[in-house]
């Protein structure tokens, strides 16, 4: 009877503790976090009066457009996938960004495009290179990352995909603008002459990148560019290779890079960053410091990076003179271009 009365007494405190137990799983599981999202829109040898009031006022109208309206999609309970995806489609879509409308041109006079994406839920990642013809390479990407069991498509088959997903499809002349022909014929100019390109234009990176972190704690992050002016020979760079321009990762962080690609893809700057997290013990600034401010800048390698952790800590590192960028949350929304 006693041993009775005693399994009775367990069985009781056995489902009181199971009723706690799904309460409190209840309230984790159904706990918000409060929404981030941070933008580039390239580092480069952008300093005060490289630029007009006119050119400096657009670009922060446009950055702003972006960075709200990704931000957007997370306040109303929307993906970091999703809100990464818009804000990229904004940039592209602008002509003040080497990304989509407004790319750099190859060494032949057109335009090779780069995009990827990465989930950092489950680490799902797409990315394509060398495009020509897709009008916001961000878009293949995710079609990349969604709809096929690959991860990076280039050239010819990655178009192929772009057209059979029913993505907008562009002449691309539609790339070009005044400003990057400009810039390309000069290029052209100085390379008759024998002389050396202008250093203010070739790192003058403009690439493309947003990272995200939705109410649910999941990390996005993504890069879209034209590559480097007059690059030849179907070079591809960092931004469509995830490790080195991308990488998300819910555990760790989301980093999106702009720079001088070849030296980030020998680094792996994004994986790096997110390795150090998680197996140097180091927070996001500073694995930031280490790998962007010690290693990179210490091979002469010049470029930045966005990033936000899983806590919501956000990163703008740059080791150029200036950085298109912005930031918000729920207390701050900023946007920048010079280093001051
Ligand atoms: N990282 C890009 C590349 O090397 C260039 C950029 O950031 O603008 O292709």
């Amino acid at each position: 009877l006693l041993l009775q009365a005693d399994i009775n007494i367990m069985k009781r405190i056995h489902f009181l503790f199971l009723i706690y137990l799904s309460f409190h799983c209840s309230q984790v599981l159904g706990q918000k976090i409060n929404p981030v999202i941070v933008i580039h829109g390239g580092a480069g040898v952008i300093e005060r009066g490289s630029l007009s009031e006119n050119e400096e006022k657009s670009i922060i109208a446009i950055l702003q457009v972006a960075l709200d309206s990704g931000y957007a999609v997370l306040t109303r309970g929307g993906s970091a996938l999703n809100a990464v995806e818009k804000s990229i489609i904004i940039l592209e879509n602008s002509p003040h960004f080497n990304a989509g409308h407004g790319a750099v041109m190859n060494f032949d006079g057109r335009h090779e495009l780069d995009a990827s994406i990465m989930d950092g839920s489950n680490l799902q990642a797409g990315a394509v290179a060398g495009i020509t013809n897709v009008k916001n390479p961000i878009l293949a990407a995710k079609a990349v990352m969604l709809n096929s069991p690959h991860v990076l498509l280039s050239g010819e088959g990655a178009e192929n995909f772009a057209r059979s997903e029913q993505l907008e499809l562009v002449e691309n002349s539609y790339f070009t603008t005044e400003r990057i022909q400009k810039s390309w014929n000069n290029s052209k100019l100085q390379r008759q002459k024998g002389e050396g390109l202008n250093p203010k234009n070739v790192y003058k990176f403009g690439t493309v990148g947003v990272v995200a972190l939705d109410q649910d704690g999941n990390i996005a992050a993504g890069t879209s560019t034209g590559g480097m002016m007059n690059k030849k020979y179907g070079r591809i760079g960092d931004s469509p290779l995830i490790g080195a321009g991308t990488y998300a990762d819910n555990e760790t962080c989301g980093i999106s890079c702009t720079g001088h690609g070849e030296y980030f893809i020998r680094v792996g700057v994004a994986k790096e960053i997110s390795d150090q997290m998680a197996f140097g013990n180091k927070t996001l600034d500073e694995a930031v410091q280490y790998t962007l401010h010690k290693k990179l800048t210490g091979m002469n390698a010049l470029g930045g990076l966005i990033g936000i952790d899983k806590s919501g800590n956000v990163v703008m590192g740059f080791n150029t003179p200036g950085m298109y960028r912005g930031y918000r949350n729920q207390d701050e929304s900023v946007v920048r271009i010079y280093a001051d």
